[in-house]
This record gives C-alpha cells, structure tokens and sequence, in this order.
C-alpha cells in the first residue's frame, strides 16, 4: 500500500489599514486619498514558514511497521502516510491620489505543514534490511511533500508579483482591491490544480517509490 499526501489550500487575505489612516486599526478602509503622507516605492516581502510534524510507529517487521503506520495515522487524523497542508494570505497598503491608486507595502505568507511518519529506530534497530527499506521509503515520502511545499511556495511568489504588478489610474482604490485579490486567488486555483495534478502523476507518490514496504 501506498499513500501519501493531501495538500489543502485555505485563502486568508487580511487588507491593512491605508500607511496614512490610523495604523493601530486593522479596518478594512480601501481608500486613502493622499494628503498627508508621500508617495514611497513598493515593499515587498514573501514570508515562508515550514513546520515539520511527526507522528510515531514502532514495529520489528514490514508488517508490523505498515499496521503501526495505518493505525498511528488515523488517530493522529491523518488519511495518508504522510501530508502537506499548505495556506497562503497577503496583505497590502494603499495609496491614492486624485489621479491613481497604487500599491505600496505588500506582504504574503506561506505556511506550510508537513506531517510524516517518525520511527525511532531507523538507525539503531538491529535489521539492517528493515533500516535500509524504511529509509529508501521515507526519503520518497519526504521528497513527494517537499514538491508539495515547492508548489505552494510558488504560489506565493507569484501572488507578490501580481499585487506588486498593479495599479490603477483612478483615485479609487475599490476596483484595485477586487483586481488583485482576484488575481490571487486565482493563482490559488492554478496551484490546486497543480497539486492534485502532481498527485495524479505520481499516484500520490507510489510510482515514485513512496510505498511501504
Ligand atoms: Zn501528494
């Protein structure tokens, strides 16, 4: 048996309070006419972040470490044998004059969760053959949820370019707001689907040697 990943998207967007309204505030005000503050570059920053969680099997044979995988797992709820969970959000300040409204700050984050198997006694347990399979297993495990994170890391960098790409020559900001979040979940929706098509060609990693035993 194989199995292995179950990449899940959740959008979040978080639209920060114009640089010259009341930065203590997160309302979500979309214009900001420029009276009081200067025209500054676009700051952009793409924040990654990859936390890694392990959940435990012990076994002396294949068949006792595949049954302590399947049972491990499903109580630590996890379908597969391993699964990356991925979520993206950005947030961006504006700036508008009586001409045009732009974007300045840009912020985007990539959280990305891995969850895999962890046996203690990979390199301690006196089967060396049982060692060798394990480890063959988990470096194809580990390398079909790292394509997962890669993935989704993409998407992230394009959804920066894309806000960092747009502008309007008008002074209200609402149309720039709906054009780029727009922009960006579409990126999402490219990224789903490249994910599920990466598991589609893999098999969810079995043709790539993700299988135990
Ligand atoms: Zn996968």
């Amino acid at each position: 048996m194989f199995l292995v990943i179950n990449a899940r998207s959740s959008v979040g967007r978080l639209i920060r309070a114009p640089v010259c309204a009341n930065t203590n505030s997160m309302i979500t005000s979309l214009t900001c006419v420029l009276m009081f503050c200067a025209p500054k570059p676009v700051g952009a920053e793409v924040l990654i972040s990859e936390t890694y969680k392990y959940y435990f099997v012990s076994g002396h044979s294949t068949e006792e470490l595949r049954t302590a995988i399947d049972s491990s797992r499903r109580d630590s709820g996890v379908t597969f044998d391993a699964t990356t969970n991925w979520s993206i959000s950005w947030q961006y300040d504006f700036l508008s004059d009586s001409s045009s409204c732009r974007i300045t700050t840009i912020n985007v984050n990539v959280d990305i969760e891995y969850q895999l198997p962890r046996w203690p006694e990979r390199d301690t347990h006196h089967n060396a053959e049982l060692r060798n399979t394990w480890k063959a297993y988990y470096e194809k495990l580990l390398q079909h949820e790292l394509k997962h994170g890669r993935i989704a890391k993409q998407a992230g960098y394009k959804i920066e370019s894309a806000i960092r790409g747009s502008h309007l020559e008008t002074a209200n900001c609402k149309p720039l707001e709906v054009l780029t979040n727009r922009n960006a979940t579409s990126i999402i929706e490219q990224s789903k689907q490249e994910h599920y098509t990466f598991d589609q060609s893999t098999n969810h990693g079995a043709s790539t040697g993700a299988v135990f035993p």
